[in-house]
């Protein structure tokens, strides 16, 4: 039954194509206005597609990994997905496309892990590239699909082959989701999606507790409304207040995972550990949205 599913998830990848990211890339957006950040010039195209890579990336496995204490990388080379690890069974976040979804259970079977241990899947934002994937992981898992209030409306429309998005637990800005002694925090940072969701949580390694930011995309569209840039505003406040010592997102580029990853050796420092550029991130998206609402606001004169 179950290789069935992974069976007819293989044979339909190719057909399936939904709203997102890569809906957004054709055509893709525009090479303007540029902002240089932390000695790195960007442009709306190019964080397009430094989040996204090719579409080989977006399905290819990169090696999964530990990224600090219970918590592990089992997405592809540009889309994220986590696997927090408890005593009780495990949480997964982001099944991005449903294609992917044979890529990430293989990833978790190769760190050791069963697929059908994971209890609860959590989202990032509504977005195909990251939760397309939802239905199939609950046909797979049985998993508990937990969504953001303000997300339900973008997930019940993402109906891969027909599937209807599952939805077990509706939760709002605060909100926790506890497991086998492990808690994540739900923060509402919207703006990229109106649900887009950063979570918390705290890991251990040699001895000591470590805050790690799971964040939401701070991507904003091209076209920045009055009510979209009322949710950036608040949202670049609410996610510079958040504690952090690990940086995670919904991207690998935005963490410079694959960096980070080469740095990993025994014995040697973690890599992912890095208080200090926690909001390096936001810092590109913030001036990225304020140079768009000034190029709106300038080609209104
Ligand atoms: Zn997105």
């Amino acid at each position: 039954m179950k290789s069935n599913i992974i069976a007819s998830l293989l044979a339909g990848g190719a057909l399936a194509f939904t709203t997102g990211e890569a809906a957004a890339q054709n055509p893709p957006p525009p090479d303007h206005p540029s902002v240089t950040v932390h000695g790195q010039t960007f442009t709306p195209r190019t964080i397009l597609s430094r989040n996204m890579g090719t579409r080989e990336d977006q399905e290819t496995q990169f090696p999964p990994h530990k990224i600090i204490g219970n918590i592990y990388y089992v997405g592809t080379r540009t889309l994220s997905s986590f696997l927090i690890v408890t005593p009780q069974g495990n949480i997964l976040m982001d099944s991005t496309y449903e294609r992917n979804v044979p890529v990430i259970k293989k990833s978790v079977e190769d760190l050791g892990f069963k697929f059908s241990d994971i209890k609860i899947l959590l989202g990032n934002h509504a977005h195909g590239d990251h939760m397309e994937g939802d239905a199939a992981v609950k046909q797979l898992t049985g998993a508990q699909v937990v969504s953001m209030a303000e997300d339900v409306p973008a997930l019940k429309a993402m109906k891969p082959g027909g599937k209807e998005h599952p939805i077990d637990r509706v939760i709002h800005d605060g909100d926790t989701v506890n497991l086998g002694g492990v808690t994540l925090t739900a923060h509402l940072t919207a703006g990229h999606t109106h649900g887009c969701t950063s979570w918390t949580t705290t890991a251990q390694e040699g001895g000591k507790t470590y805050n790690v930011l799971l964040g939401c995309s701070l991507r904003a569209p091209a076209n920045v409304t009055p009510d979209i840039a009322a949710e950036f505003d608040r949202s670049f406040k609410v996610v510079r207040t958040l504690p952090c010592d690990v940086q995670l997102g919904d991207h690998g580029a935005q963490y410079n995972m694959q960096e980070k990853y080469a740095k990993l050796k025994a014995g040697a420092p973690n890599p992912f550990i890095s208080p200090k550029t926690c909001f390096d991130e936001a810092d590109v998206e913030e001036a990225m949205y304020h140079a768009l609402v000034d190029e709106q606001k300038a080609a209104k004169r």
